[in-house]
């Protein structure tokens, strides 16, 4: 939507600009989640505005530079193997035995709208192909 697009664009801005993401403030508790995992380098919390019965968010706790996935360098190898193995960690954890869904959002054209990378694990239900 045309709201949404907006949105979109604001964000892209602000993160440009260095500033605290909405998950940095996640992370500090400045901001309430659900938090459903967590270690030393992750988090997960449940999406405020979920797209299935299960909508779990993953980040890193320190971006490091990571506002996307297209700013992702060699030094973020591990980081991404981690948000990887956390995904499959809690997909357990949330008893989705018969499957569920990744997406990483980048950019404008992906309809990213936080410039923090993280994984949106979904299920629940089915999913269909091809997405949005
Ligand atoms: O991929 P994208 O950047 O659009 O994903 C951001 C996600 O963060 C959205 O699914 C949105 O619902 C979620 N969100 C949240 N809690 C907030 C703000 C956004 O879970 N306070």
């Amino acid at each position: 939507s045309h709201s949404r697009l907006q949105a979109v664009a604001k964000a892209k801005e602000a993160a440009e600009s260095g500033a605290p993401t909405l998950f940095d403030k996640i992370v500090s508790r400045q901001i309430p989640s659900t938090v459903v995992y967590e270690d030393d380098k992750v988090l997960a919390f449940r999406d405020i505005s979920p797209q299935a019965p299960v909508h779990i968010i993953i980040i890193p706790k320190d971006r490091d530079g990571l506002t996307q996935l297209s700013k992702a360098e060699e030094r973020h190898t591990e980081i991404l193997g981690h948000l990887m193995v956390t995904a499959a960690v809690v997909a357990k954890q949330e008893g989705l035995v018969d499957g569920f869904r990744v997406v990483v959002n980048d950019g404008v054209q992906g309809c990213q709208s936080v410039y923090h990378l993280h994984l949106h694990l979904l299920g629940g239900r089915q999913m269909n192909w091809p997405p949005g």
